[in-house]
């Protein structure tokens, strides 16, 4: 009997030593506070004036995460914000395209999301990058009480999340129990960002990557950040990619500039394809690639090229124009 119950407690004793060592070495999977993804979102309307549509979207992801969008009737660009609930302070990711508190009623329904009936608690407004379209809403929160927004340049963005090493280094945002990593991801803004939040596993990465149009400034720079955050994933559970826009529909065909999106594909990407990217991105020739549904461009330089385009058809048009006027002249 007595040697039974020694037997019982070394083997509870065994057990908890396996289950401590396992819990130390093996990654935080069992740990992640999950969410679900179940939504479908406003696909806008072919006539926004007659079919007018609410401004803003949320949808709860979990009790501390929010995931908000932007109409397509309100923009075309119908931007991703995130919210991220510390247990001291909370994370607003971007602050979408329109300014309008009015048209956009944006800081209003952060504040409402907030515990306690938004009585807030100290809220960051932080940014993945200073493009318009994911800043346009700053103004509605710079009044606010117990708000800071961070600054989308470079210096401010490596001052204000501790990245001294950039972009090599990473940042961190401590909300309370929760911790945010920021990756530095120059390339398709210098000093674009994408936050992971240890606690749910989510991973948030602006216009750096997103179903749809991968915008490229600056091809060395985006590569090598593909290649960063390759392998900052390597070792980490991701449930879920999520960027700053969804351009692409079910059957892989991109969205332009329309208030329409029938048919959207879902905003999530996965794990694998973040891992993919450096591959998507390598030996892009600076302009215009298809690289399976991702189109890959740089519009600065196709701006360029196509407005010298028009400038050398203008001077071949003016020079026939010129030699026509002389022939005509000289009969
Ligand atoms: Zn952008
Ligand atoms: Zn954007």
């Amino acid at each position: 009997m007595t040697k039974l119950r020694v037997c019982g407690r070394l083997r509870k004793l065994w057990l908890s030593v396996l289950l401590t060592v396992w819990s130390t070495i093996s990654p935080a999977h069992s740990q992640l506070v999950s969410g679900t993804m179940e939504v479908h979102w406003n696909e806008g309307s072919e006539d926004c004036v007659k079919n007018p549509q609410p401004p803003i979207q949320v949808h709860q992801y979990n009790a501390q995460t929010f995931i908000l969008r932007e109409s397509l009737c309100a923009t075309y660009e119908a931007p991703f914000i995130y919210l991220l609930i510390g247990k001291t302070k909370a994370l607003v990711i971007d602050t979408g395209a329109v300014a309008d508190a009015k048209a956009m009623p944006l800081a209003q329904t952060v504040i409402s999301l907030l515990p306690n009936g938004g009585s807030r608690l100290p809220l960051m407004v932080a940014h993945t990058h200073g493009h318009l379209d994911h800043r346009s809403g700053d103004d509605q929160f710079g009044a606010l009480p117990d708000v800071e927004v961070v600054p989308t340049d470079l210096e401010s963005v490596k001052t204000r999340f501790g990245i001294a090493d950039w972009p090599s280094g990473i940042g961190h945002i401590d909300l309370g129990d929760r911790v945010i990593d920021v990756i530095p991801t120059p390339g398709h803004y210098s000093s674009h960002v994408a936050y992971y939040d240890r606690e749910t596993g989510l991973f948030f990465s602006g216009d750096f990557f997103l179903p749809g149009r991968l915008l490229i400034e600056d091809t060395d720079a985006d590569l090598a950040s593909a290649r960063r955050v390759a392998k900052f994933v390597e070792r980490l559970p991701i449930t879920y990619v999520l960027g700053g826009h969804i351009e692409l529909d079910e059957s892989g065909k991109t969205f332009f500039g329309t208030r329409y999106h029938p048919n959207e594909r879902p905003l999530q990407l996965t794990r694998q394809d973040l891992l993919e990217l450096p591959g998507i991105v390598e030996g892009f020739n600076g302009f215009y690639a298809k690289r399976g549904v991702y189109l890959l461009m740089n519009q600065n330089r196709i701006l360029i090229l196509l407005g010298v385009g028009a400038v050398i058809l203008l001077v071949v048009i003016i020079l026939t124009m010129r030699s026509l006027w002389r022939r005509l002249r000289s009969r």
